[in-house]
């Protein structure tokens, strides 16, 4: 059974997609998704030799060795203009990891039209790069599994402009304020809070006073919106 956390990730992949699932890992998502019929075929993505191995083996096992293709490359190296594929998912990373891997090869995002991402920290970086390179949020969702909070990004491509608040909270997660999501920035207020009290016993220097500053505006924000 697929994690709650992937299941949200396959819930936005449109039917009949040739999906590139990047760092698949055991490529789980994939199988899932052309077992469920919803993708056609699929590329699973590995840069890494040990997990490119049980991506392969799980394709073999599940018998999608004709539907699924597994390669070994960084990132969207993995993609070829003549897989056209439409959609991307990248799961289970950092935001900086993502947007790294999405802007290391761009040519390979030529025929794709949605991408899903799931950034385990620092969706805020995603977000920015969305907006620099004109794809727009269609969706967001915010959730927990294991005591651990997950968000999936949901872009395809147009213009989109986004406030600082956006770029930080999400530009459809604060309309809907869920359990979670304040949960989530509830821990990041006590989070910024302590650091600013470290950051108080520290020495003033440009950087020190820098950051307050930028915990300042956080916490405010947090405030207004957690009120
Ligand atoms: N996507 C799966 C998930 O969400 O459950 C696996 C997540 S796992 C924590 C991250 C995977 O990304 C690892 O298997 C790692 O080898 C792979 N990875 C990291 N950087 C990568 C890159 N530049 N290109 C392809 N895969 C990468």
């Amino acid at each position: 059974k697929l994690s709650q956390r992937l299941e949200t990730v396959a819930s936005f992949v449109p039917s009949g997609a040739v999906v590139a699932d990047i760092g698949s890992d055991h490529a789980y998502l994939p199988c899932y998704l052309v077992h469920q019929g919803v993708a056609s075929r699929a590329i699973a993505g590995e840069v890494v030799k040990g997990p490119f191995e049980s991506a392969e083996r799980q394709v073999r096992t599940e018998g999608l060795a004709n539907k699924i293709t597994v390669r070994l490359a960084d990132g969207l190296a993995a993609v070829q203009p003549s897989d056209y594929v439409d959609t991307v998912t990248i799961a289970g990373m950092g935001g900086p990891l993502i947007v790294s891997i999405l802007e290391k090869h761009p040519e390979s995002l030529q025929t794709v039209t949605r991408l899903i991402l799931q950034p385990n920290i620092h969706a805020k970086v995603i977000r920015e790069w969305a907006m620099r390179n004109s794809w727009a949020l269609t969706d967001e969702v915010i959730l927990e599994e294991d005591g651990k909070i997950y968000e999936v990004l949901v872009l395809q491509r147009g213009p989109m402009t986004l406030t600082e608040q956006e770029m930080l909270f999400g530009k459809f997660l604060p309309m809907r304020k869920s359990d979670v999501f304040i949960k989530k920035w509830q821990r990041e207020y006590d989070n910024w809070q302590r650091v600013y009290a470290a950051i108080e016993n520290a020495e003033p220097t440009e950087e020190n006073v820098q950051k307050k500053q930028e915990l300042t505006t956080y916490m405010t924000w947090a405030e207004e919106l957690l009120r």
